[in-house]
């Protein structure tokens, strides 16, 4: 099924959901207005469905081959990479001093999310790319700048991440690829990686690898780890390439799904080492890392939206089609389409009304970015840089997990049918499951935002940001708007659960850390959907303000509120009650 770029709802997010028009009203995202971010949003829509879409079932079809050290991508993928380049998608937000048109992040976002329901393997390698960028400019030497920020900018050469190793994945601080210092200011890199996305491909002519590596007079762990950029092929000083680097690819990875998108075993240094060049200072290279890391989480969070609109769309237009039963009264000659049964309209509510409050999560992480990049004064600009570190793992986990929940939800739509490959139901939700596990699994994200998000500034952040929250409840019950039913009750609970968990965790980080560890993933769960009810609660209330089209807004709230948020209870007493539960129970696991 063709794609169709949702831009009534992405724009809804954006003007509504988070505080973009204030933001564009304050003037730090320059003289940019809606109309132009509109502008730029519909082209991308027509971009995506028309020259990415087509790579989709190709890419899952025909996967990618492994040959003499060479990967081949599916047909039609190399056209569609450059003419997708050619518009200036891969320049959106890149720095404008190397060719990017320095557009925020709250737009870029949207055309990621846009990209990846096209073409969810298509996207991993451009979203990897953008945040090589990001690293690069912030953390590069002038040089590495100069020789390498412009391709990149223009998706002449693509970026990849090396990090794991096959006993470092969650653990990075394992890793034991080795960098020699070569006395001429570059480092020699030994060592192997695995399931390296885009490690090896046939759509540039050069590949820029950002790899960790150790010292051997390195301090053990994270504190011990540096950063390299290793490019495939040399660059001259003049920028030309020169000869082929000691890495390769040793083979590529068989997968669920992602099929379009090779996964490769990588070799460095088995000719004598890979020459690597410093980013940033020696033993400090997860900092800079985690600028990458930090801007490709919120992208594949950003994926997980992208592929749950798709599998949205795809049930919608199978259940208007599906004829099966009949409604009350209908004449038993007659069949109904599914989607006049009840339970089927719950479903795609659901899917629906999930899509938009994780797109929202992951736009107000960018907007927060853009801040913390570009806001007024340096308190504004801190401020910003706490929420948007606070939200980060919310936005990758949650919305991961929602792409995956959406995709099965997908599935069942089509009952029989979503099990067979042809409707492409299946695809989705194997796609879906990867961006729960790359970028550091939803586990690990869920342990970030307890163990690390919580504590900034002593717990002040996330109070602030429930103050925030109950602000909206507040906006709720002001209006009384009998459209929004039960809406201003419920997300009330919901903010009240997620506070009392989130005084529970934070007690018990300095008490009992086991017990936080064993709720961290109900808890990101339970701020995911309390956050995501308020969002969409606030993007009704502007919609009716503003007198526009207020009544699917206030629909699609109200069904959150009175349906989702009310998990919020029962995940309270998951995170607080349950983990005496595994406590208790953890002795049934004793071998
Ligand atoms: C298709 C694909 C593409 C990938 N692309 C890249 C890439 O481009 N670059 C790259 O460097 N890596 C890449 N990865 C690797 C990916 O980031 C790792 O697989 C991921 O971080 C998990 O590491 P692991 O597989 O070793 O699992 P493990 O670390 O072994 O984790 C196994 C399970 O244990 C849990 N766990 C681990 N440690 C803890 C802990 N301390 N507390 C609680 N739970 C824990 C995890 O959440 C997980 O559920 C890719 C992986 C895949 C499958």
């Amino acid at each position: 099924m063709t794609y169709h770029a949702p831009l009534a709802d992405i724009s809804c997010a954006l003007k509504y959901g988070t505080a973009l028009v204030p933001a564009l009203e304050e003037g730090f995202l320059g003289d940019l207005t809606m109309d132009d971010i509109e502008a730029v949003l519909t082209e991308a829509g027509r971009v995506a469905s028309e020259i990415l879409e087509p790579t989709n079932r190709a890419g899952d079809q025909y996967g990618t081959t492994f040959k003499d050290g060479a990967v081949t991508t599916a047909p039609g993928w190399k056209e569609a990479y450059h003419a997708w380049c050619e518009g200036g998608w891969n320049a959106l937000s890149g720095p404008p001093e190397w060719g990017g048109q320095g557009l925020p992040q709250i737009v870029n976002a949207a055309c990621t999310e846009m990209w990846n329901s096209a073409s969810m393997a298509f996207g991993v390698g451009t979203l990897l790319t953008m945040g090589a960028i990001d690293m690069l400019n912030v953390h590069g030497s002038d040089e590495l700048k100069r020789l390498y920020l412009e391709k990149l900018v223009s998706g002449a050469w693509t970026g990849t991440m090396l990090l794991t190793e096959p006993h470092a994945g969650s653990d990075v601080g394992a890793l034991r690829t080795r960098a020699e210092r070569a006395g001429d200011g570059t480092y020699r890199i030994t060592g192997q990686k695995i399931f390296i996305t885009y490690g090896e491909h046939d759509l540039t002519d050069n590949i820029v690898h950002f790899a960790l590596a150790r010292l051997a007079d390195a301090p053990p762990g994270t504190r011990g780890i540096s950063l390299f950029l290793v490019p495939k092929v040399i660059v001259n000083a003049d920028g030309s390439l020169g000869a082929r680097n000691d890495v390769r690819a040793h083979s590529v990875e068989h997968k669920l799904g992602m099929h379009g998108s090779p996964t490769c075993t990588m070799i460095l240094g088995d000719q004598g080492g890979a020459t690597g060049f410093l980013i940033g200072q020696e033993n400090a290279g997860m900092a800079c890392m985690f600028t990458m890391m930090n801007r490709a989480r919120l992208a594949v969070g950003l994926q997980g939206v992208g592929i749950a609109e798709r599998a949205t769309q795809q049930a919608l237009a199978y259940a208007r089609e599906r004829k099966q039963g009949r409604t009350l009264g209908m004449p038993a000659t007659e069949s109904a389409p599914i989607i006049l049964h009840p339970g089927i309209k719950r479903t795609l509510l659901s899917m629906q009304a999930l899509t938009q409050a994780a797109r929202t999560i992951c736009y107000t992480t960018a907007l927060a970015i853009d801040r913390a990049e570009r806001g007024g004064d340096k308190a504004a600009r801190h401020a910003a840089h706490a929420r948007a570190s606070l939200l980060t793992p919310v936005a990758k986990a949650f919305s991961t997990d929602i792409g995956v929940e959406v995709g099965w939800l997908g599935v069942q739509v089509h009952g029989g049918m979503g099990y067979i490959e042809e409707t492409g139901a299946a695809q989705y939700l194997r796609d879906a499951c990867l961006g729960a596990i790359y970028e550091g699994t939803n586990g690990i994200q869920a342990i970030d935002l307890v163990t690390r998000k919580l504590p900034f500034d002593g717990g002040a952040v996330v109070e602030t940001y429930l103050g925030e929250l109950r602000r909206i409840v507040d906006a709720v019950n002001a209006t009384n708007d009998p459209a929004l039913g039960w809406s201003g009750v419920r997300l009330e609970e919901a903010v009240e659960s997620l506070t009392r968990a989130t005084h529970w965790m934070l007690a018990r980080l300095a008490e009992d850390t086991d017990a936080a560890l064993a709720g961290a993933t109900p808890y990101l769960r339970l701020f995911g959907i309390t956050t995501g009810g308020c969002l969409l609660a606030q993007q009704a209330l502007a919609a009716l303000r503003d007198g526009t089209d207020a009544g699917p807004r206030l629909a699609l709230a109200r069904f959150f509120a009175e349906n989702i948020s009310v998990e919020a209870g029962a995940l309270e007493r998951t995170v607080v009650e349950g983990a005496a539960g595994v406590a208790c129970a953890e002795t049934m696991l004793a071998q």
